[in-house]
């Protein structure tokens, strides 16, 4: 099956007379079960255990799931509370005292914080690096390197970064590569045919689409999933609640569909951007101005529908437009119908969440100036969101 059709009938069940035509949501914390059935500890966690106890598996997030693993052509996928649980889960359960992380200088700023605050705490050495300068990140590589983790796009000012060449490089020092593909979702890029070996989802994003429900992902090798989900999601117990797995099953059905439309409204949106007098530089990926555009163009079958833009006194722009917008909302976040803007002050994050410094945190600035403005571009008519831009930015 193909993209469309996977996110609709992946894995469903057995078309039983009498059986819902709809993923059923299994609102139940436990299952019938005999004594010989399954043991009472994790360990006795196997792939043919039958369903137990909802933080070990559900049928509604097993669902999602299996949905995920095919949509992303993986073996198996987990699913977490949401995409923070998911990257902490995967760290936690890779990275141990003595061994070393290598993290994008720009990423999520949760897993930012958490990689240099609470791993570092417990004896994980965590360098930066830009993922997008192979040879930089070639030099960064230790011999006690276990994991390259980046984002592509990267959260938020959308630089990209080559996936199969960051895993020749990981496999090459005999660590391991994991990509937050949130921003790309599968129907853009498939990070494990490029060699990756974890993509990470925050399933609040695009894979959700309507800003309801919180939820994360990892999809990998059937192994070491099964041993992830002993570790990061049985015990650490960050696990996705049913109903939020089937409200994001639900969004999954149009994520191909909704994602051509997101990146046709970018489209617009990012070429109305690049022509206004206020604005210094405008970041859509598949802007030919886009300093990776070429990149783009070889691992993305779709731009997505994130863009950035820099622009002169912005402070007091960010004021401006949270002032006068009326069809976009001034709010964090992405991935929705609705479209989002947020405005994100350089130096703050710089010293708060990515904590870089020289010519690292120049680099950052040379990117986005004194801050950059992050828009999700939504599913309303594109005409009205440039209308809207228009009359707030005058
Ligand atoms: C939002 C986001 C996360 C964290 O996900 P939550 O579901 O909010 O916990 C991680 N990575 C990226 C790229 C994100 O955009």
């Amino acid at each position: 099956m193909r993209p469309a059709t996977q996110a609709i009938h992946a894995a469903a069940p057995a078309r039983e007379i009498g059986a819902p035509v709809t993923p059923p949501l299994v609102a139940a914390t436990s299952f019938h079960t005999g004594p010989d059935a399954i043991g009472f500890s994790a360990n006795d966690l196997g792939a043919a255990a039958p369903m137990f106890y909802t933080r070990w598996g559900n049928p509604t997030v097993a669902l999602l799931e299996q949905r995920l693993a095919a949509l992303e052509g993986g073996e198996a996928a987990l699913a977490f509370a949401s995409g923070m649980a998911a990257a902490a889960g995967l760290l936690l359960h890779r990275l141990a005292p003595g061994s070393h992380l290598l993290l994008s200088d720009v990423c999520y700023a949760g897993v930012a914080e958490f990689a240099q605050e609470t791993l570092a705490r417990y004896g994980v050495a965590v360098t930066t690096v830009d993922m997008s300068d192979p040879a930089a990140v070639a030099a960064a590589m230790r011999p006690e390197t276990r994991l390259l983790h980046v984002e592509t796009p990267a959260n938020p000012i959308l630089k990209l970064a080559d996936i199969a060449t960051l895993a020749d490089i990981a496999h090459a020092g005999g660590a391991e590569l994991s990509v937050d593909s949130t921003m790309a979702t599968p129907i853009a890029t498939q990070p494990l045919a490029l060699g990756a070996d974890w993509v990470v989802h925050s399933l609040t994003k695009y894979a959700c689409g309507h800003g309801d429900a919180l939820g994360g992902a990892v999809i990998g090798r059937a192994t070491g999933i099964e041993a992830l989900r002993k570790e990061a999601v049985i015990h650490l117990g960050g696990a996705i609640s049913p109903f939020a797995a089937w409200l994001i099953l639900r969004g999954l059905e149009t994520l191909p569909a909704r994602m051509a439309l997101h990146e046709a409204n970018a489209r617009v949106v990012a070429g109305y951007l690049e022509g206004h007098p206020r604005i210094r530089r405008v970041y859509w990926p598949g802007l030919a101005s886009h300093p990776h555009h070429a990149l783009a163009r070889r691992q993305m079958r779709n731009f997505s529908g994130m863009v950035g833009f820099v622009a002169e006194d912005d402070r007091n722009l960010a004021r401006q437009l949270a002032a006068r917008l009326k069809v976009w909302t001034y709010a964090v976040s992405l991935g929705k119908a609705q479209s989002l803007l947020f405005h994100i002050p350089t130096e703050d994050v710089l010293r708060a969440s990515f904590k870089l410094e020289g010519e690292a945190a120049q680099a950052y600035r040379d990117w986005t100036g004194e801050g950059t403005f992050r828009l999700s571009v939504g599913l309303e008519d594109p005409q009205d969101l440039v209308e809207d831009l228009a009359q707030a930015l005058a």
